[in-house]
C-alpha cells in the first residue's frame, strides 16, 4: 500500500481505518475532551486522538475529538511527544463553537 511510505503516516498501524471509525462509533461521534471544569466538550467529532501520544494504539487510548479540541492538544504538544495525558484548557474557552448559542 501507497501510504507506507508515507513517513507522515509511518506511525500508524495499517488497520488505522478501521481502528478510527471504531474509536468514532464508540464515542457515538462525541468529542471527549474536557475542559477544566470537567465539562464535556461534546462537539461533534471528527478526529481520533491518541491521548498519550505514542505508538500504543489500543482502543483505551484512543478517542474522539472535534477538530477544534484536536488543534488545541496538538498545538500544546508543540510536535513532541510531551507527556501530555488530555487536553489542558487553563481556562474556559466561550469561544468553543459547540458552547455558543
Ligand atoms: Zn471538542
Amino acid at each position: 500500500m501507497a501510504w507506507q511510505n508515507s513517513t507522515r503516516r509511518a506511525r500508524l498501524p495499517r488497520n488505522w481505518p478501521l481502528l478510527r471509525r471504531r474509536v468514532l462509533h464508540r464515542d457515538g461521534y462525541v468529542c471527549q475532551a474536557r475542559f477544566s471544569e470537567g465539562q464535556l466538550c461534546g462537539a461533534p467529532a471528527t478526529d481520533v486522538d491518541h491521548i498519550e501520544a505514542g505508538d500504543n494504539h489500543s482502543m483505551a487510548n484512543l478517542r474522539a475529538l472535534c477538530a477544534w479540541c484536536h488543534k488545541q492538544k496538538s498545538s500544546s504538544e508543540g510536535g513532541t511527544a510531551a507527556a501530555l495525558t488530555r487536553v489542558r484548557t487553563e481556562r474556559p474557552k466561550p469561544t468553543h463553537p459547540a458552547l455558543e448559542d
